[in-house]
């Protein structure tokens, strides 16, 4: 669940893009950074998603076997600036007859320059080149990473098509310069290569790297003193250097974590991220240096092998509830912002959101109910039927969208709550609901939380979450913190998230980011749903559905389709009309996200007057 606070007006607008139910004591600052956080990615995403164009088998030119091109990307553009579409790709023909490598293709052309003075606007964009035969296999070759210049204009990234890389760099290694780290960033900092030794690429709380999500190497530099500022380039090589990739930085320093600058971030696509990675990564002078030679290449033979976790989809079905007698229209914009927010934060390959239309009918939150448990449980009651109903595959999510009032001011202005789900096991598809505001920016965080509750995923400590992991790691005064150097591939130019500020997802503070360790839970139940078909070894049945808000027992909507027992199974007591003990039966019991319950009980038998669950008792 999520919670706000009552909370002032004034207040309430700067607290939009945060979630907690920060005590009144508390001060509202630094609550507002998600939210300028989220806006700028927005805008800016264009630029770093230029580039990483389509990849397409060329002609192999007049030999059968000849080369294949990959077209080239578009090239990177300024975000609001409209992309111009790179030109490479046309092969011209590779000497297969022997495997030679042929032509490369004509190089993209890069996008418009950037021209303007905000840090939207890009940087040049990556050349395309042709992709090379190898063998006379035509490889197609993978889109050019090109992302958007920094704002200062220094630091452009460009990409390559296949396995040739123009960057206009000499062959040279750098001089003055070695490879400090390399690190592999999907949503948050993997590192792979630390002062010259491969490292397991596993965090501490195990977060490993994600088959076909896209990302991010980064290479981290240090430099000896008198280095001389200047442009380098840093090449990437992958899968056996069928692809190769590159970023140029002027280098001025060693680098330091939490900044862009003064590293080489590769932008790299998700096809590239398979069964089987390796790499192999070195540095070049764009131009002419001198120093020391510290031969900045990693490995400095062959290439290094990083081992991949596969995970799958994230399957959603979006409702809109009509709730207080208003129904929210869910348009593209929202459903997209939420897909997004939830690739970049999820380890998932793809978050597959489809619109239901057919509302959910008769919700009762409103303003004036905002912050009432039951009301939010009640509807959340209601979607769980209308899964069961539904029927959909097991293992896809149910998340209804209420919006009662025109603004969140409105709806929140006396607190609320922002969401609710019950926290399901990997083997309880009904369970798989979670309820929501759909009011922007706040659902998108509110989305990925409670989507987190429905993988069974408990709440992070922090600002009042109730009933918090308590094997969560990385607590520091109270609050959950991420663990790890966190990244959003929304947010351009790059920024890295401080482990010693972002506050994990699954807490009620913020700014907010996902942990490494819930990551990997996340992680788990998504290949777990994607992988054999999960057995139901429960025989099946109708059940009547109690409820319990703050201890309190009710009945929710009754299932009249017979469906196997979700959740935990608890023993209680059957009473008669005179109080005795009649039956010991079990129930199956779901948590709210906020400590509630739902819990599945057999239809009742004659003479069966009470149900007890603990102390709790209500009437058959
Ligand atoms: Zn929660």
């Amino acid at each position: 669940m999520k919670r706000f606070a009552p909370r002032t007006l004034a207040t309430l607008v700067l607290m939009l893009g945060a979630c907690s139910p920060t005590p009144a004591t508390s001060p509202a600052s630094g609550n507002g950074g998600k939210k300028a956080d989220t806006a700028a990615g927005v805008g800016g995403n264009t630029a770093g998603s230029g580039g990483s164009g389509s990849t397409s088998s060329g002609k192999g030119g007049t030999q059968s076997s000849g080369g294949s091109a990959a077209t080239g990307g578009n090239a990177g553009s300024g975000g609001g600036r409209s992309s111009t579409s790179g030109s490479g790709g046309s092969a011209t023909g590779g000497s297969a007859a022997t495997g030679g490598s042929g032509a490369g293709g004509v190089a993209g052309s890069g996008g418009s320059s950037a021209t303007g003075s905000s840090a939207r606007d890009a940087g040049p964009g990556g050349s395309a080149t042709g992709g090379r035969a190898t063998g006379g296999v035509p490889t197609g070759g993978v889109g050019g990473s090109a992302t958007g210049g920094s704002a200062t204009g220094g630091a452009s990234t460009g990409g390559t098509l296949g396995s040739t890389i123009s960057d206009d760099c000499t062959d040279q290694l750098a001089k003055g310069i070695s490879i400090s780290e390399i690190a592999v960033f999907q949503a948050g900092k993997i590192s792979v290569m630390k002062n010259g030794s491969a490292v397991t690429p596993t965090t501490t709380s195990g977060a490993e790297i994600i088959q076909g999500k896209d990302g991010l190497f980064r290479i981290y530099v240090t430099v000896d003193s008198g280095f001389q500022s200047r442009s380098l380039s840093a090449r990437l090589k992958l899968n056996g250097q069928a692809v190769g990739l590159y970023a140029k930085a002027t280098i001025s320093a060693s680098s330091t974590e939490l900044s862009a600058t003064n590293s080489f971030t590769v932008t790299v696509p998700a096809s590239v991220f398979g069964a089987n990675l390796d790499y192999q990564a070195q540095i070049v002078e764009c131009g002419s240096g001198s120093g020391t030679d510290h031969n900045p290449v990693f490995p400095t033979t062959g290439v290094a092998t990083l081992a991949t976790r596969k995970t799958g989809v994230v399957k959603i079905t979006m409702i809109p509830a009509t709730s207080g007698g208003v129904t929210p229209t869910l348009d593209q914009s929202f459903v997209d912002s939420v897909k997004k927010t939830m690739d970049s934060m999820y380890p998932t390959t793809d978050t597959q959101i489809t619109v239901n239309t057919t509302a959910l009918a008769g919700c009762t939150v409103t303003g004036a109910t905002a912050a009432d448990d039951v009301s939010w449980s009640n509807c959340l009651d209601k979607l769980r039927s209308r899964r069961t109903a539904d029927k959909p595959a097991s293992d896809v999510y149910y998340v209804a969208v209420l919006k009662p009032e025109s603004t969140f001011a409105a709806f929140c202005g006396s607190g609320c709550i922002t969401g609710i789900s019950l926290v399901a096991s990997a083997t309880s598809a009904n369970s798989r609901i979670s309820l929501v505001d759909g009011y922007l920016p706040d659902a998108l965080i509110t989305v990925p939380h409670e989507v987190g509750h429905a993988h069974g995923i408990e709440h992070s400590p922090g600002c009042g979450a109730a009933e918090a992991d308590p094997a969560f790691p990385y607590v520091t005064g109270g609050k959950g913190y991420i663990g790890w150097v966190g990244w959003d591939k929304q947010q351009s130019p790059i920024k890295f998230f401080d482990p010693a500020k972002y506050i994990d997802i699954m807490a009620y503070c913020s700014p907010q980011w996902v942990s490494d360790y819930v990551y990997k839970k996340m992680a788990t139940r998504i290949s777990t749903l994607n992988g054999a078909r999960i057995a139901m070894p429960e025989a099946e049945s109708t059940w009547r559905v109690a409820l319990e808000t703050g201890g309190n027992l009710r009945w929710g909507i009754a299932i009249t389709e017979p469906v196997p027992p979700e959740g935990e199974p608890l023993a209680a007591t059957v009473l008669d009309a005179q109080g005795a003990s009649v039956a010991q039966i079990t129930v199956y019991r779901t948590r709210t996200s906020h400590g509630g319950a739902s819990y599945m009980v057999q239809d009742p038998k004659v003479g069966w007057a009470t149900l007890q669950i603990g102390s709790s008792t209500l009437a058959f």
